[in-house]
């Protein structure tokens, strides 16, 4: 490794810390920035294993960061895209009330949504259902026009390319696995050497718990993972869904329900649910890591989340086990879909940070300090809002690292 020492590292080259770089180059172009990315190729964790979805911004709590971030993350990442040439559409978004209770709920959301200011948002009734998803049976949706899907592994590689461009140093391959501070320079250790930087962002996504204690940070959460599982829709299925299709959520939880989505890799994706899973980046379901685990069980927050809610984790595993389960949830918006519709299979990996009190936080993390910054909780809809959150931390470094 080099022996220059840079004005910022970022760990992580997932959609949030390649965009943070971008933004920070944008308004600092002389600086020395590097990136150190343990996979060989950015974007391949959270950012290559998510629904594609460009949210609008309807369920967030009216002034949080999700709610904020999102509304004008949706209108940036459709502008990006167009601008860069990567493909995206707004399909639109229809979230369906499939009892009386979800009929109540729907019209809290369209609350929620209008004073978040989320464009086109409105009621619909059973004709207006009919004519945007013909498949779906149901008496009122909320419908949200301007919802679309991209490919963020397109995106990612996009801001990537950009970086590289602005003078940017990516280094791949590379894991930060220790880290010590002396006096003012911050020494990063790899598995390929040491880096020296200024000033660090933390941007590693379900590590960055363990990155945040290895920099000596004390705080109150720890990232648990929870594992989105999906099918595909067979191709002679596929007619079924014309955009995207989501349940009204339960409050509860940050998690969106398995919902029906058009996607830009080819195919409609059904699902993901929400199943803790027993290992940082396992994919499938018998992944297993003992350190991630004892992790988890070590925590007082996972056991105080467990006992409140462990009635929903065993509903979520029954239905991860049971496919006709599954399809029970998918059949309350399209009835028409049969078993053999739900072919193939992919997943992705949560990082939820949790609380010591055991409680999901909600909100984006990002915690401030004199030569740090670590990004704790970066949930759906980080990738929607990915351009605005990196221009929020870029400004957070532009002040405290006196760029
Ligand atoms: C199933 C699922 C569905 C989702 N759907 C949507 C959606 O439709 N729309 C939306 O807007 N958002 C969605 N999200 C959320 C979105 O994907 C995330 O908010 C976003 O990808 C977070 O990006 P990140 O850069 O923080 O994390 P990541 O993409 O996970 O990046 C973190 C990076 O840090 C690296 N790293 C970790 N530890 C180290 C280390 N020690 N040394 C070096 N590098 C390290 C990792 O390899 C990784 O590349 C979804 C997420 C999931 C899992």
């Amino acid at each position: 490794m080099n022996n220059e020492t840079y004005d910022v590292v970022i760990i992580g080259a997932g959609i949030i810390g390649l965009a943070t770089a971008l933004k920070l180059l944008e308004k600092k172009p002389n600086i020395k920035l590097g990136i150190i990315e343990k996979d060989p190729k950015v974007g391949q964790q959270q950012s290559g294993h998510n629904s594609g979805v460009i949210h609008s911004g309807i369920y967030y709590k009216p002034g949080s960061f999700k709610a904020n971030f999102c509304v004008a993350g949706r209108k940036s990442m459709t502008d990006y895209c167009i601008e860069n040439e990567i493909p995206v559409w707004t399909c639109g978004k229809l979230i369906v009330a499939t009892d009386e209770a979800s009929e109540s709920r729907l019209d809290d959301l369209e609350e929620r949504g209008k004073a978040n200011n989320v464009d086109g948002l409105r009621i619909v009734g059973k004709d207006e259902i009919k004519e945007i998803e013909p498949h779906v049976s149901a008496t009122k949706a909320l419908y949200a026009p301007k919802t679309g899907i991209v490919d963020y592994t397109k995106v990612s590689y996009s801001y990537y390319q950009k970086i590289l461009n602005m003078s940017g140093e990516v280094f791949l391959s590379t894991k930060v696995i220790g880290f010590q501070r002396d006096s003012d320079i911050s020494i990063i250790k790899t598995n390929n050497g040491e880096i020296k930087s200024k000033n660090v962002i933390n941007c590693a996504g379900l590590h960055s718990d363990i990155i945040a204690e290895t920099m000596d940070v004390t705080t109150d959460v720890r990232i648990i993972p929870f594992r989105g599982e999906y099918y595909k829709l067979s191709k002679n299925s596929e007619h079924l869904v014309k955009g995207l299709i989501y349940p009204v959520p339960d409050p509860a939880f940050p998690f969106l329900g398995v919902h029906l989505t058009q996607t830009m890799k080819g195919w409609v994706e059904a699902g993901p649910n929400a199943v803790l899973a027993w290992k940082k980046e396992g994919y499938s379901k018998t992944d297993f890591s003992i350190n991630d685990t004892l992790r988890t069980l070590s925590f007082k927050g996972f056991w105080k989340l467990s006992l409140r809610d462990w009635k929903t984790g065993l509903w979520e595993i029954n239905r991860s086990l049971r496919k006709n389960v599954f399809l029970n949830s998918l059949r309350k918006l399209v009835p028409e879909l049969k078993s053999e519709d739900l072919s193939g299979k992919g997943s992705g990996v949560r990082a939820q940070a949790v609380d010591n009190e055991g409680n999901l936080v909600d909100d984006f993390k990002i915690i401030e300090l004199d030569k740090a910054i670590h990004v704790l909780n970066a949930p759906s809809p980080g990738a929607t809002a990915s351009l605005v959150i990196g221009e929020h931390i870029a400004g957070i470094a532009e002040n405290n690292f006196s760029l």
